[in-house]
């Protein structure tokens, strides 16, 4: 079987980039271990961040260094077995974090940020996947006035810079809003321009069935098994691509390095689970506890509680300790009763030590494209990575300027 392109890796960037392609002229082929959007883009916490200029960045105060280092916060953690490991990537990350850095990247990542919204509404007419999509943001809600008052400088600097909107809710508003919250809430910041998704994985699954439903094809396969140029065995026999696309998010490296390239990549994992409201409880919108780090979001499959940043291997054994640590302050914040799954789920966020994503041209190699180092907003930025790699591929002007993202710059 011949395609013009083939995508490997279906996530929401390989399925967003399929559809561009596809709905452009290309015949494209999918090629996917499993079933689309059943890893990292299945379990995240669905937010659409329209607000998240500034990509997260690590911490550079002593005070916040030492306060992670001793390992016991329940935002970030990491295995101390994999900092010989991870520690040149931490040190690169620390250095893009110094602020003149980070305004720079803002300046750059804010190019794509821009559409996320624009960008997945098309996607989401066309899959006829509106009932997914929840508008009017979503809340960060505060127990301490120091962590407030801190938490709007950044969110009023990111309206004067960029524009982005936000309100800003007393008590009393809050507990308007959302009474099931616990009242000894002192307020809380609404990022009113963003959006969220009550079911990711089934967002992804829409969306790859729109792309076969434009005449593109899902096949399953071992993406590793890519030779030059381009074949990848499926379970339907051997495929040949014009042009290749890697797009398999944390996994992606199992084919760049094989590849020869060393780029810098690493993962932040993060775990959820769902639990279900208790008795006359509710939740109308995504709501981050942002001192403490986890995240509960009203889903299709319930209350899912997300975590925050743990630092380890990508395939090390599980450590749900921050899970654990963080239930008793969500039961605090709202009245969760029944876990929903015995055991919880758990993702990589494919990381960058600059937190720009990579997508352009593989610098090595011809009709070798690259999509895939989003971290914290792949979910946001799938759409967007889609039409720019489209656009890029088939030589038409892009919608934005795709130079800071090109892995030649590691
Ligand atoms: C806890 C958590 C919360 C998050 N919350 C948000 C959020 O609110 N908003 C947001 O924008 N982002 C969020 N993210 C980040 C987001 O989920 C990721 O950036 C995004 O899902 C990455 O998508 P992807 O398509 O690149 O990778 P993936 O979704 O992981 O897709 C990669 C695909 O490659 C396939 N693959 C791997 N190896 C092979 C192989 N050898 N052969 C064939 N196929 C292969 C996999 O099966 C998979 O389907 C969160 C992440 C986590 C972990």
């Amino acid at each position: 079987m011949k395609f013009d392109v083939l995508v490997l890796g279906a996530g929401i960037v390989g399925v967003s980039t399929a559809i561009h392609l596809q709905s452009r002229g290309l015949s494209t082929a999918l090629i996917d271990r499993g079933t689309p959007g059943r890893e990292t883009s299945f379990g995240n916490a669905g937010l659409i961040q329209r607000e998240g200029v500034y990509p997260y960045a690590f911490p550079r105060d002593i005070g916040t260094l030492l306060h992670y280092a001793r390992n016991q916060s329940t935002d970030v953690r990491y295995h101390p077995s994999a900092l010989p490991s991870i520690a040149p990537f931490l040190v690169r990350y620390w250095h893009h974090s110094a602020p003149q850095r980070h305004a720079r990247i803002a300046r750059q990542y804010s190019t794509l940020i821009e559409h996320c919204l624009t960008e997945h509404q098309a996607l989401i007419n066309r899959a006829g996947a509106d009932d997914l999509l929840r508008d009017g943001g979503w809340l960060k809600v505060f127990h301490r006035r120091d962590a407030f008052d801190a938490a709007l400088l950044d969110t009023e600097r990111w309206q004067r810079e960029y524009g982005v909107p936000f309100e800003r809710l007393d008590a009393a508003q809050l507990q308007r809003d959302e009474p099931s919250l616990s009242a000894t809430l002192i307020g809380a910041i609404r990022h009113t321009a963003s959006s969220s998704i009550r079911d990711p994985g089934e967002l992804v699954a829409r969306y790859a069935q729109y792309f076969t439903s434009i005449g593109g094809q899902i096949l399953r396969g071992d993406a590793t098994t890519l030779n030059p140029h381009w074949r990848v065995q499926t379970l339907e026999g051997e495929i040949e691509g014009r042009h290749a696309v890697v797009a398999m998010g944390p996994w992606s490296d199992t084919i760049t390095r094989a590849l020869g390239y060393r780029l810098p990549l690493a993962v932040k994992r993060g775990y959820h689970r769902h639990f279900l409201p208790d008795t006359g409880a509710q939740l109308n919108q995504p709501v981050l506890d942002a001192e403490s780090g986890f995240l509960l979001a009203p889903m299709n499959q319930g209350i899912r509680l997300t975590t925050g940043v743990e630092l380890a291997l990508r395939d090390a054994p599980r450590t749900p300790v921050q899970l654990a640590a963080v239930e008793p302050l969500a039961r605090r914040l709202f009245p969760l009763g029944k876990p929903v799954e015995s055991e919880p789920w758990m993702g990589c966020r494919p990381c960058t030590p600059d937190m720009l994503p990579i997508i352009g041209p593989a610098p090595g190699h011809r009709d070798l494209w690259f999509a895939f180092g989003h971290a914290h907003h792949g979910l946001t930025l799938g759409p967007v990575t889609g039409r720019l790699i489209a656009e890029m591929l088939t030589g038409a002007p892009t919608l934005v300027d795709p130079a800071p993202f090109r892995a030649d710059r590691f």
